[in-house]
């Protein structure tokens, strides 16, 4: 597979559980390129100010931000977080903080600081990322845009799948109130809500496998002439 643009940017913006995260990661590897996780960065904030029992507010966002040093390190393949030198990987994965990350990130202060770094990121390299604004807000010139969307009744199993994983044993009735929460707030905050702009790609993926949507992404990439074979 020959590079034929330089540097590009690849956007994936959409709810929870569409496997943004795992599409990503697979077309970052098939690509060389490095993939920016950022709902990992709100969520390491989310967690400093859940463990430290801080208030979520934008006070204290402005007096707190600069103690968090947040690092995304790619090992063997494995994204590894760091907030502070602490190995939070896997700690920043349970529901609580899932919803503290939806909570801090509705505050424009904590955007800003995460936006500005995750423009760095893709400044010099190519990159892909996902998340919930990066087509419309981050990157709003991205080279590709996909927007991936699925049946919540579908979004739910696979939630449950990775909860399980981690030894999480909530109820489907529990996760599907939870997502459909944090969706309804990430699409009706003030300042960037999640939205399919009009230039993104919409993919469903209710029916679809992982490497389905992975080589669907491949096609787009390549006709938009960024890479051949
Ligand atoms: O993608 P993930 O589920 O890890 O994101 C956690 C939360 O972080 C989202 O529900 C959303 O509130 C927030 N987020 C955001 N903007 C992004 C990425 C994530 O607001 N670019």
């Amino acid at each position: 597979m020959e590079n034929i643009q330089k540097k590009y940017i690849i956007a994936i913006d959409g709810p929870c559980a569409t496997g943004k995260s795992c599409i990503a990661k697979l077309l970052a590897k098939k690509l060389s390129i490095i993939y920016v996780d950022t709902g990992a960065m709100y969520r390491v904030c989310a967690y400093y100010f859940i463990t430290n029992n801080i208030k979520i507010n934008e006070e204290n966002a402005k007096k707190y931000m600069k103690e968090i040093d947040i690092k995304l390190n790619y090992t063997d393949g494995k994204i590894i977080i760091h907030l502070n030198n602490q190995d939070v990987t896997d700690d920043i994965r349970t529901p609580e903080i899932s919803m503290g990350a939806s909570d801090i990130s509705k505050i424009p202060y904590v955007r800003e600081r995460l936006v500005d770094m995750q423009r760095k990121m893709g400044e010099d390299i190519s990159v892909i990322m996902d998340g919930r604004d990066i087509g419309s807000v981050v990157f709003p010139n991205a080279d590709i845009k996909v927007y991936l969307d699925g049946d919540i009744k579908t979004r739910t199993l696979r939630r449950k799948k990775d909860l399980e994983k981690m030894g999480c044993t909530l109820s489907l009735e529990e996760i599907e109130k939870d997502m459909k929460k944090r969706d309804s707030q990430d699409m009706n905050r003030d300042h960037s809500p999640l939205i399919k702009v009009e230039d993104a790609i919409l993919i469903d993926t209710t029916y679809m496998s992982v490497e389905e949507v992975v080589e669907h992404i491949m096609v787009i990439i390549k006709d938009k002439g960024i890479i051949k074979d």
